[in-house]
């Protein structure tokens, strides 16, 4: 699969006015996103490096990088601004790098819908459209330079899904516009729900060009950071938030006490000992916020403009999701962390007991989230004090057993993480949008068994109920 030398040569030579990148540094570079963050995929990935990359600025240098990759049998990772966390851009047969970044223009905005290029990024989107009276529904914690095709091929969710779930939602994403790996690539406009065949599997089933998503109303927002003595008073204080509908919100995170050491940039507003709940909230729901954490007897200790720390410095949503790993392990870079699921209504409860079975070598980090199906709860990504990898998932299997959900992020294999399963419609979707297996290749498990599951579909013993219909 790893491309030969003439292979390369011959589409060095058919692109050598396209600028390709092939100074060793930058393609590392390239080559890498945040894995990092987990000591297993660290070791599993460090010596896995692309052959060259192009930064193309229009489609037309999309499809001619794409075309010579197909008739080449050249590897491609699409590629936004390399924030993913699972090696999602480490090509493991090398290849082509498609860096993104520089295909970045807002293509219109209609009311609440804003069509973008995918290699904008999610704050351009937010600049573009807040004057207008909307912003993003769901943005990571790396809003500031993620980009919007990286957040629908690598990422799930975030600030505002506590509003509109995760990207995946039904109604959040109305279109994207996909390009097949082939001598002749086609251009190819899917509509919901076939739009959302080609999320979260890592760039190994389409590259997408546009999106179009439905937005939200913009607020003038403001952030807090609010105290509480107890774990469960801490956590039903921003329960109460979380749930309460008169209180426009767009993220809750609840943090344990012992998580306070890792964010010292907080200390003159953090006590030791006390557990901490950070919100975005609508400047209209302030007197809410003030009954609410007095009817908790918790504290307020800041509470600011958002717009303004968002222009001046860092708000509180770059500390929050996956941000707060981040700072941690600048702290203590013996640390990782899991991501999981806890159950609509079962939440608190489940919290707790893993508390009580795990003690402080798994911090509690959750964040509020309204699931697909409606029912409001946490996604945790719990601090975890990292001793071995058995251990790990020793951690992860304990979650499991008391019924909370565990998204692997120490895997890179797409069914390995969230999806969990081997997903026949992703695996047709690639059949039809990349016929010769170029795109990411070695990442999707499903793809090696793509003839049995052709069969399957054909005989009828496999529903495939979304298939794009081009
Ligand atoms: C500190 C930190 C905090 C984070 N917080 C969150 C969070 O709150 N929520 C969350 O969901 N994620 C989070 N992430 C993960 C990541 O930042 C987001 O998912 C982000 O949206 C990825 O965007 P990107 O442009 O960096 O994508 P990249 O890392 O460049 O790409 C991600 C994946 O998408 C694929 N891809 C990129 N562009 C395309 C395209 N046009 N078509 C098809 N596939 C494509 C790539 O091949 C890759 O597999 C966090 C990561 C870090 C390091």
């Amino acid at each position: 699969m790893k491309p030969s030398t003439e292979q390369l040569q011959a589409l060095l030579a058919e692109l050598s006015d396209l600028s390709p990148i092939l100074d060793d540094k930058q393609v590392t570079r390239l080559s890498k996103d945040f894995a990092w963050f987990s000591p297993v995929l660290k070791a599993a990935l460090e010596h896995y490096k692309a052959d060259v990359g192009f930064r193309p600025k229009t489609e037309a240098e999309i499809v001619r990088i794409v075309a010579a990759c197909a008739k080449h049998k050249v590897p491609i990772i699409a590629r936004g601004t390399g924030t993913g966390n699972y090696g999602q851009v480490t090509p493991l047969f090398g290849g082509v790098i498609l860096d993104l970044s520089a295909y970045n223009q807002m293509v219109w905005q209609r009311g609440a819908v804003a069509r973008v290029q995918a290699g904008i990024r999610l704050l351009d989107i937010n600049r573009a459209t807040i004057p207008n009276g909307f912003e993003l529904r769901c943005v990571p914690s790396t809003f500031r330079i993620a980009t919007a095709g990286g957040l629908y091929g690598g990422g799930f969710g975030g600030i505002g899904s506590i509003n509109y779930g995760p990207l995946a939602s039904t109604g959040n994403v109305l279109g994207v516009r996909a390009i097949t790996v082939e001598p002749e690539p086609k251009l190819v406009e899917l509509r919901s729900p076939e739009a959302l065949l080609l999320h979260h599997v890592y760039g190994t089933n389409g590259i997408v060009l546009e999106m179009e998503l439905a937005l939200a109303p913009a607020h003038v927002w403001r952030e807090a950071i609010l105290l509480a003595d107890g774990m469960e008073q801490a956590l039903r204080m921003a329960d109460e938030i979380a749930n309460a509908p008169g209180v426009t919100k767009k993220s809750v995170t609840y943090f344990q006490s012992s998580i306070q050491p890792y964010l010292p940039m907080f200390h003159d507003r953090w006590a030791t000992g006390k557990h901490a709940v950070f919100v975005v909230y609508a400047e209209q729901a302030k007197q809410a916020i003030d009954e609410i954490v007095g009817r908790h007897n918790g504290e307020i200790t800041y509470d600011e403009d958002h717009q303004q720390q968002l222009d001046k410095i860092k708000t509180i949503l770059e500390f929050t999701w996956n941000h707060t790993t981040l700072h941690a392990l600048r702290v203590d870079d013996t640390l990782t962390y899991i991501q999981s699921g806890f159950t609509p209504g079962k939440h608190i409860e489940q919290a707790l007991n893993m508390h009580q079975l795990l003690g402080d070598e798994c911090m509690l980090h959750l964040e509020f989230i309204r699931l697909k199906e409606g029912g409001m709860t946490y996604s945790g990504l719990q601090l975890i004090k990292y001793s071995n990898a058995p251990r790990l998932n020793d951690i992860m299997q304990i979650h499991r057993d008391n019924g909370v959900y565990i998204a692997n992020p120490h895997v890179y294999h797409v069914e390995d993480g969230k999806q969990g399963v081997v997903n026949p419609d992703v695996v047709m979707t690639k059949m039809r949008f990349d016929p010769l297996g170029l795109l990411n290749p070695g990442k999707l498990r499903g793809w090696e068994i793509r003839d049995q599951i052709a069969a399957d579909v054909k005989a009828g013993k496999v529903n495939v109920s979304t298939l794009p219909k081009f």
